[in-house]
């Protein structure tokens, strides 16, 4: 027997075949199941009248009932719009019509009684809504006391007649027809631990609200679904991969003591401290570590690799760590080589550009066990690169990497995998990280190492530039550097390198007795280096740039960076810039510069930069401003196709639905027992659709 769910809409009243094969397509709606997921965007409050009087230009959206008193069109051509003059006993409003006038003019009567819907606008003491909803009056809308779900449709299918309404009509139908169909998705513990209201009561009342309260209760429950079943995939993942792939086990070593009590050059933070506990944890489990380490820009990373390196290689394994770019490799090598030498390790670097009698020498290294600790780029990821006995993985930067060249890593040590760790400085919110990285485990380090002078963060407008040269002028004066960085967002942009060369020529005028370098994406490889080294020699006091040293340059002496046409920036970007200065021990600055011009969005991104510098409230912040597809390494994931959830808002739900779904992998981990019979057949079902659950099983 055919479920159910899978029935056509063609078969629906007021569809048939044509209608379908539209919805189908502008939609991805075939089947009564489609039609069912296909929640409201959002609702209309229809629950009240306001009176005239009491309406003002901040309400969201308004249902007004009154008469029209008379209709007149004002303005020619373009500017020509319909204006009614609309009525009830405290007072009244206009309704405007620029598009459609022929038709809206004809509809409209005068005298007749109207239930009118719209957003209100205020213009001066005036009130008025635009292209409002107008019906006639009825016993049926006259009640009131309704929310108007509303559905995303498509231009070609309100041609067809097939707006939200429609829609809604045709769902009652289904809704109705499915009534003895819809089983319920959740184990009876969960839904009386979280409050669930049931399935089927949920999808009415999201289609078909009784009331606020019960919209709510809909909307957790569908939510709360939704993030379960995503977090139960991703926690069975974790939970095979574990049981399948055991590791080595590092127990604590003499060097690592050695390292302790003799070079460790500063005091770790407390942050530091306790990821460190729960690498060790991992790498002590006798499973296979996958862990992501997060902390902001100077958080102090490094240090925490090379102490997990110690515990492997104390225990006579090896360690490699992998960069995205050269110029990080070779930071990595610098910093480490440091500690690895007064240790008497043999640590060696490996890139794209080594020569082939190095690369040999390494190779020859690693396989025999000499080399310790290897650094690198991607050519670290070549067959030919073999190791004795890889314990530990390190990759540093996260986004750039995907999960096809871990699994390369993997493969370096045939008989344990080795435990890999994952280190990123691009904050993602938690919310999100359980979400794309859930069947990784997450350390976070959430504190700077103290004696760090927070970077003050100023906005000026372009009016102030005077002032803001002066200032340059007072910081060099002490000694100090400055970048000014352009935004180049295309390489290509002849306008945006314009602003640049202008900007550039301005500094070295109003800065005669200066130094200025300038480095953009269209100069020669060899020429920027040039210019970049010039920089890091203090043989220039200004940095005029694009975002090209957005990553690699490390000058602790430069204190200032300014921002020209700073809203351009995404919040991001702005940080991990303003992450270039504060490495030395004077304070620094960024100054943000813009016009008075700012969209609402851009003011919000300078107020959270000027706000704060933890980089997860800012994180946070852009999730919220952008949604979740914009951020970087999220786009090549399906997981976030959610069709009521929002990873941005319901960070709540979220963390209850991976608890409440580890909870039940821990005492029934093959899902197998009664009382989560639901949970198997749910999957069951969506195993034939959208999901890949083929990983499970
Ligand atoms: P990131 O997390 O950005 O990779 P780094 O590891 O490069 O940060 O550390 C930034 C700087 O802070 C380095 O110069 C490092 O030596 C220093 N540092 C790291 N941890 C501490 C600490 N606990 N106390 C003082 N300085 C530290
Ligand atoms: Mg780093």
């Amino acid at each position: 027997m055919p479920n159910f769910f899978d029935t056509s809409i063609e078969f629906l009243k007021g569809v048939g075949p044509q209608k379908a094969a539209l919805i189908g397509k502008e939609m991805g709606i075939f089947s009564y199941g489609d039609l069912v997921q296909h929640y409201p965007f959002r609702y209309e409050d229809r629950t009240r009248f306001y009176r005239i009087a009491d309406v003002h230009g901040d309400l969201p959206f308004v249902q007004i009932k009154g008469r029209i008193r008379r209709i007149e069109t004002i303005g020619e051509m373009r500017k020509k719009r319909l204006v009614a003059h609309f009525q009830d006993e405290s007072g009244e409003m206009e309704l405007v019509w620029f598009k459609g006038i022929p038709w809206v003019s004809k509809k409209l009567k005068l005298g007749v009684d109207y239930v009118v819907f719209g957003k209100p606008a205020a213009f001066g003491r005036k009130i008025n809504i635009a292209h409002p909803e107008v019906e006639v009056l009825t016993t049926q809308n006259e009640k009131a006391a309704f929310l108007q779900p509303v559905y995303h449709t498509s231009e070609k299918m309100k041609v067809k007649y097939l707006d939200s309404k429609a829609l809604s009509k045709v769902l009652r139908q289904v809704m109705l027809l499915a009534e003895s169909y819809i089983q319920e998705t959740l184990p009876a513990n969960i839904t009386d631990q979280f409050g669930l209201i049931d399935k089927k009561f949920a999808l009415w009342h999201i289609h078909f609200p009784g009331n606020e309260e019960l919209l709510k209760k809909a909307q957790f429950r569908l939510k709360f679904e939704e993030l379960f079943y995503i977090q139960l995939r991703l926690l069975k993942m974790k939970v095979s991969r574990i049981d399948k792939y055991r590791g080595q086990v590092f127990k604590d070593s003499a060097l690592l003591t050695e390292f302790y009590k003799k070079y460790l050059p500063f005091d770790l933070t407390n942050a530091q401290k306790r990821v460190i506990r729960e690498i060790y944890l991992d790498m002590k489990s006798g499973k296979q570590m996958n862990r992501l380490l997060q902390g902001d820009v100077g958080s102090g990373k490094t240090i925490v690799a090379f102490i997990c390196m110690l515990l492997v290689v104390g225990a006579g394994s090896q360690a490699a760590m992998m960069a995205p770019t050269e110029i990080l490799a070779d930071q990595h090598y610098e910093g480490l080589k440091e500690h690895a030498d007064k240790l008497g390790l043999r640590i060696a670097k490996l890139t794209g550009s080594s020569k082939t009698k190095a690369r040999r020498e390494i190779h020859a290294g690693l396989l025999d066990g000499s080399i310790h600790i290897l650094v690198g780029t991607h050519a670290l990821l070549e067959d030919i690169v073999q190791f004795k006995n890889l314990g530990l993985a390190i990759i540093d930067e996260q986004h750039r990497f995907g999960v096809a060249q871990r699994a390369k890593l993997w493969a370096k040590n045939k008989d344990f995998y080795p435990h890999v760790l994952v280190m990123t400085a691009t904050p993602i919110p938690r919310t999100l990280a359980m979400t794309l990285y859930g069947d990784l485990e997450v350390s976070v380090i959430d504190e700077m190492p103290a004696g760090r002078k927070p970077i003050k963060t100023l906005h000026y407008y372009d009016s102030k530039r005077l002032q803001v040269f002066g200032f340059m002028k007072e910081q060099i004066a002490l000694g100090r550097q400055v970048y000014v960085v352009y935004p180049l967002i295309e390489e290509s942009d002849k306008l945006d390198l314009k602003d640049l060369m202008d900007g550039y020529e301005s500094i070295v005028r109003a800065f005669p007795d200066n130094h200025i370098s300038i480095v953009h994406g269209k100069m020669k490889p060899q020429d920027k280096d040039f210019e970049m080294q010039r920089f890091v020699r203090h043989e220039t006091q200004i940095m005029v740039a694009t975002t090209v040293i957005e990553v690699g340059v490390n000058v602790p002496n430069a204190s200032v960076m300014v921002i020209e046409n700073a809203e351009r920036f995404g919040l991001a970007q702005l940080h991990q810039l303003r992450g270039r200065v504060g490495r030395g021990a004077e304070q620094s600055y960024c100054v943000l510069m813009t016009d008075y011009k700012l969209s609402k969005e851009g003011r919000t991104r300078l107020e959270t930069m000027v706000r704060t510098n933890n980089g997860f409230e800012i994180a946070d912040v852009d999730l919220r401003l952008r949604g979740p597809g914009d951020i970087t390494g999220t786009q090549q994931s399906g997981v976030l196709d959610l069709l009521i959830a929002d990873i941005a808002k319901d960070g709540q739900i979220l963390q209850a639905a991976r608890n409440a779904a580890s909870d039940i992998l821990e005492g029934d981990p093959n899902l197998e027992k009664p009382e989560n019979h639901n949970i198997l057949r749910h999957i069951s079902s969506l195993k034939k659709t959208v999901v890949n659950w083929g990983r499970i099983s």
